[in-house]
């Protein structure tokens, strides 16, 4: 039974609206889903609908922006009380200070003779049908980038202007780790640290990492990330072991024109880790799930 544990929605900078995302998860055999939009629970009560019509078995999820040591980290958040108040005013807060950073995304970029950025990551979130409550982020900066011709792709989008270091990389509105990891707690959830390969950190940086996650009551980390190569897999694997943590896996799905990133494939967890999925705590009535490998 697959297990997919990690996908956006147009609730935050996924393409397919919650219940679209559903069908498409479902279809591809996905049995367990829990969706993560960064710093939103706006897609999770018509995902669950969606989910649990469909057959498959529903973990509650969001992918929350935090900041450690300068660096700009993502923690999903897994089981917690969707309805928790003061979790959801916590996410609102954190969704508060996303739009003031796209307007602030806008200003730098206007700065550089590149103005109306923010009615233009606006209208490509438009043309995906989202809500508008929800803030534009960097990959709509990324693509309205390209439409206006300022760029050739989104990739040079975020080389040039969006990516780490660079004028629109806009971190200081993320609450520090703890502070991200602690409200999440407190709602039942369990705090596990997504794609710890992707911030391109020294191998002793990342250790020191994983022992101040730990630290702050983080509980897991994200072994299998989409087709991440298997050797980082391996690695990550042994570091998840090391150090007690559950292991969770999850496509990373934003988008049907990224094969390298579809629903419900990716590499196969390392049989000596503890999945997320067998924790006590998120009562799922059987721990049958498996991942990938990934199949056709
Ligand atoms: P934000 O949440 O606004 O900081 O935007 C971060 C999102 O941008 C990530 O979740 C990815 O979906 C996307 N992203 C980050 N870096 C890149 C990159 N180098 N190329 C394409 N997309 C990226
Ligand atoms: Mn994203
Ligand atoms: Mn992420
Ligand atoms: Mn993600």
């Amino acid at each position: 039974m697959l297990a997919d544990l990690h996908m956006h929605s147009t609730a935050s900078d996924g393409v397919l609206d919650p219940v679209e995302l559903m069908h498409r998860a479902a279809a591809a055999g996905v049995e367990l889903i829990a969706l993560t939009d960064h710093d939103s629970l706006d897609g999770q009560a018509a995902a669950r609908q969606a989910a649990e019509q469909l057959g498959m078995s529903w973990l509650s999820g969001v992918e929350l922006s935090a900041l450690w040591q300068g660096q700009t980290l993502h923690v999903l958040g897994y089981g917690f009380d969707p309805d928790d108040e003061s979790f959801n005013a916590h996410v609102q807060g954190v969704q508060a200070g996303r739009w003031k950073r796209a307007e602030e995304i806008a200003d730098r970029l206007a700065s550089k003779r590149i103005p109306g950025a923010l009615e233009g990551a606006l209208a490509v979130q438009r043309t995906h049908g989202a809500e508008l409550h929800s803030p534009p982020a960097r990959p709509h900066f990324a693509d309205w980038m390209v439409l206006a011709g300022h760029v050739r792709d989104r990739a040079e989008a975020f080389q040039k202007w969006l990516g780490a270091g660079k004028l629109g990389d806009v971190k200081q509105h993320w609450p520090a780790l703890p502070e991200a990891v602690a409200p999440l707690r407190a709602a039942g959830g369990i705090a596990v640290l997504a794609h710890p390969w992707q911030y391109g950190l020294t191998r002793s940086k990342l250790r020191r990492l994983l022992r101040d996650f730990a630290a702050a009551g983080g509980r897991g980390i994200e072994v299998v990330n989409g087709q991440q190569p298997l050797d980082q897999v391996a690695y990550l694997g042994k570091l998840c072991n090391e150090f007690g943590f559950l292991a969770s896996c999850g496509s990373d799905f934003h988008h049907p024109d990224s094969p390298w990133m579809a629903l419900g494939r990716m590499a196969g967890m390392p049989p000596d880790c503890t999945p997320l999925w067998e924790d006590r705590q998120l009562s799922l009535e059987q721990a049958r799930f498996t991942t990938g490998p990934a199949r056709e």
